[in-house]
This record gives structure tokens, sequence and C-alpha cells, in this order.
């Protein structure tokens, strides 16, 4: 009977245009030890704030995309050349996204000083090898990560292919919106999680801000985590009015939720 949970670190956890937060990627340390990481920020966030955290980018062999806006997947190609100097014989890494996310990502890997040959299935080197694998998520099909861990996507609304993912293990699940509107499907795939990590840009105070940037404020985070009946709700993609202060983001959202709220901030580790 397995009992522990997942840790949760949070790499960076600041919206597209906050300055005083790095961009979004997320760690989940799965009951069985496993370690998937979801967004891979911008810059060397993730190399620098998952030293930090113990951990090294050898670990991340899955790596689930919300979708392509640059503060979300721009690190990957730092991460590729640190798998790649520290163990040379590191297997690819698996990048799981929609197939229109994943056309924008060749782009981002083909910029010509990166030293990588990009194609369908993913990124090599010059010498041949293989360094990232692409792997198409279908919404709704059940991918299987490891033995222990499985995960799957469903769309959302922000931009084109952008997606939700759902990570199961061991009788626990986390689900992270990404980036997206208010989106009342986002429920069903968060039904009965352990844990919603929804994205929240502003308050309802300022919501034609998220309406225009295609976001959520903290009560519709609260809105999908009420509706899913999930166990716990953590909000992130915090904006830089609410960088120092975030308690009226999660006061909005205790208004709406009945359980409980936490606002992520970088480097933070939350188990659930
Ligand atoms: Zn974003
Ligand atoms: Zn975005």
């Amino acid at each position: 009977m397995a009992t522990a949970g997942f840790t949760i670190s949070y790499l960076g956890t600041g919206a597209g245009g906050c300055i005083m937060r790095n961009h979004t990627a997320i760690v989940l340390e799965c009951p069985g030890g496993e370690r998937i990481l979801l967004d891979a920020a911008s810059g060397n966030t993730v190399l620098r704030h998952a030293q930090r955290l113990g951990m090294s980018p050898t670990d991340f062999d899955h790596c689930l995309l919300s979708h392509s806006h640059p503060d979300h997947c721009e690190g990957l190609p730092h991460i590729e050349m640190q798998r790649s100097r520290r163990n040379p014989a590191e297997q690819p890494m698996r990048v799981y996204a929609s197939a229109a996310a994943l056309a924008d990502i060749a782009v981002l890997l083909s910029y010509p000083t990166r030293g990588l040959s990009v194609d369908a299935d993913g990124a090599q080197r010059r010498d041949g090898r293989q360094v990232i694998s692409f792997r198409p998520a279908e919404p709704d099909e059940w991918i299987e990560l490891t033995p222990d861990v499985r995960a799957k996507c469903a769309p959302v609304n922000h931009i084109g292919g952008a997606v939700a993912w759902r990570v199961e293990s061991a009788g626990h699940s986390i689900v992270f919106s990404g980036d997206t509107r208010w989106h009342p499907p986002l429920a069903e795939l968060a039904e009965g999680a352990t844990l919603l990590i929804h994205e929240a840009i502003c308050t309802e105070a300022d919501r034609r801000r998220a309406d225009g940037a295609a976001h959520a404020t903290a009560a519709e985070a609260a809105r999908i985590a009420q509706l899913a009946g999930v166990q716990s709700l953590t909000l992130t993609h915090i904006d830089n009015a609410f960088h120092a202060d975030t308690e009226s983001l999660a006061a909005e959202a205790r208004s709406v939720y009945d359980g409980p709220v936490s606002v992520a901030s970088d480097c933070w580790q939350q188990r659930v």
C-alpha cells in the first residue's frame, strides 16, 4: 500500500512579463522517485534552481510542455546542452507536447549556432546522437512515462496547441493548467486530483487584463478547483504586481474554493 505522495519543486513561478521571478518550470518527484519536468522556463532557470535543490538536468528524462510561449520552453536547449556535457551517453530527453507546440519547439532548437540538427523525431547532435525525442501527445490519451507513472493532456484556452497535464502515480495525481483563460473543461481533467497547480495572473479587480492576455484570475483558478473537487490548489505564474504580496490572490481563491490554497514561489517545495 503506497502512501508516499509527490514532492513538487517550483523552479520558476513568474508570468511571462514578470521581472521579479523566474519563468515557469516545475519538477514533480513521484512517489517512486522519478522526476518529471513540467515546462522548461526560459534561459538557465532549470539548471540553476534544480542545482540549488539538489537535482541535475540528467534527472529529467521526461519533459511535459504546456505550450510554446517562450517563458515556458526557451530553457530546453540549455537543459539539453548540460545533459549532453555531463553524461554524453544519456538517453534522449523525451519532450511531450501537442503537435503544434512541438513544431514551434523544432524552430527553437534549429537556431544555427546550437549545433543541433532537427527533424520531426527530435534533435541530434552533429555526431548523430539523438539528444531530444519529440513525443506528440493526443488529448485524453494516457502516456506511460515509466512503469509507475502515467500522464495525459487536455486542450486549454490560451494559444493554439496549449494543453494542461495530469500526472498520476501510486494513487496520487497532480494537474497543471499551464497558461489558460477560464476553461471549465479543465475541471474534468482535474477531477478529484491530489493537487491542482493553476495559473493566476491577477485578481477579479483587474480581470480585463486577464481576458486580454488569455490568462485566468485567482477566482477562476479556484472555481476550477471547486468544480473538480481537488484536494488542494496552488497558484503560480505570478506577475510583478503580486510578487511581494500574494495574499490578495490567495484570499480571492479561498473565497471560492473550500480546500487549502497556496501560492508558489521560486524554489519552494511542496509535499502532497
Ligand atoms: Zn506564461
Ligand atoms: Zn503563455
